[in-house]
């Protein structure tokens, strides 16, 4: 089969503009959309290519969850509402199939996470699917990586660990039982955005960021942002049991610490506003964990059982 350019546009990516905000969507040359008096525009991008960032055989609709998930994931970093997305899509080839299946995925994924697709561009080349993601956040209240004051407690949504064992799954012998390797593509494909947590640490987090890197790298990020350093508690990571079962608790703590992919938030609370983030976990209106504190001397410093300093090799994914 043949399209063009046009109406392969038309066809799987046109009908996915209608939202809040929305004056103009795909068919010009720019959208236009309106942000409210009082608020402000939360803006990131993430590009996933084929062969780096999933493997060559990832389905489409797989592809297409989680290119709009670590987008999503960015906002709920910053206590942002997801509102709009634009979709850069570099293709090999116009195969119907494959694009059917994507914008399938997408258009269900845009409707679970009200955002609406108002734009993009449509080129030839190896397999690249950059999102770009638009919110709203209340003016002055967006959560940031620069706010963090010492003895600040840590905090993580979430267990920690999965996405990078999820890398495991693409390994050429992966040797896992089936059930694991569901959860592990779950977790890989459809990493779950904490956007309601980035909500409800409006106003209490003072600084936060989602683990893409994995924690130290993440951590390390907010600490040199607000001109401090941190301290983890090895024992209060939080791991998921069933992973456990799985894998040496040597290698389920490096993933946690080092893995990335999880997409939790990890973020940090000053010493008046701990009891209501306390009591809103102990309550079970959010999942999240106090692993450790800010500290006054620069870098990020891991402790065991005992209180003693652990040297960690290894801090994260870097891309060059
Ligand atoms: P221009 O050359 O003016 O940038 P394009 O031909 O690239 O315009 O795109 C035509 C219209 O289709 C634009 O409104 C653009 O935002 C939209 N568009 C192009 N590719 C995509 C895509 N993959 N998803 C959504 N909208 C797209
Ligand atoms: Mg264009």
């Amino acid at each position: 089969m043949s399209l063009n350019e046009f109406a392969l546009i038309r066809q799987y990516f046109s009908t996915l503009g209608e939202g809040p905000g929305v004056v103009l969507a795909v068919g010009d040359d720019c959208a236009l959309m309106e942000v409210p008096a009082g608020q402000q525009l939360a803006v990131t991008v993430d590009t996933l290519v084929a062969g780096v960032h999933f493997p060559l055989d990832a389905t489409p609709g797989d592809i297409a969850c989680r290119a709009l998930r670590v987008n999503l994931s960015d906002l709920a970093a910053m206590g942002a509402e997801p509102r709009w997305f634009t979709l850069a899509l570099t293709l090999p080839e116009a195969d119907a199939d494959w694009l059917a299946a994507f914008s399938t995925a997408l258009a269900a994924e845009a409707r679970t996470f009200r955002c609406a697709l108002v734009g993009g561009d449509t080129t030839a080349g190896p397999l690249t699917i950059s999102i770009q993601m638009m919110g709203l956040v209340l003016a002055g209240a967006a959560l940031r990586r620069d706010g963090a004051q010492a003895g600040d407690g840590v905090y993580v949504t979430g267990t920690l660990g999965e996405g990078a064992a999820a890398l495991q799954l693409f390994a050429p012998d992966c040797g896992l039982p089936a059930e694991v390797c569901r959860r592990l593509a779950g977790r890989f494909y459809r990493p779950v955005p904490r956007l309601a947590e980035g909500l409800q640490l409006r106003g209490l987090a003072s600084a936060a960021i989602d683990i893409s890197d994995g924690l130290l790298a993440d951590l390390g990020h907010i600490a040199e942002c607000s001109g401090l350093g941190a301290e983890v508690r090895l024992p209060l990571l939080p791991l998921a049991p069933w992973l456990r079962a799985v894998s040496s608790a040597e290698q389920l703590q490096a993933w946690a610490l080092s893995g990335g992919d999880d997409y939790e938030l990890c973020f940090t609370v000053p010493a008046q506003r701990r009891q209501a983030v306390d009591a809103m976990i102990a309550a079970g209106d959010l999942a999240a964990t106090c692993i450790g504190r800010m500290t006054p001397a620069p870098g990020v410093y891991c402790l065991d059982d005992d209180g003693n300093l652990l040297a960690i090799a290894g801090t994260g994914y870097q891309h060059f």
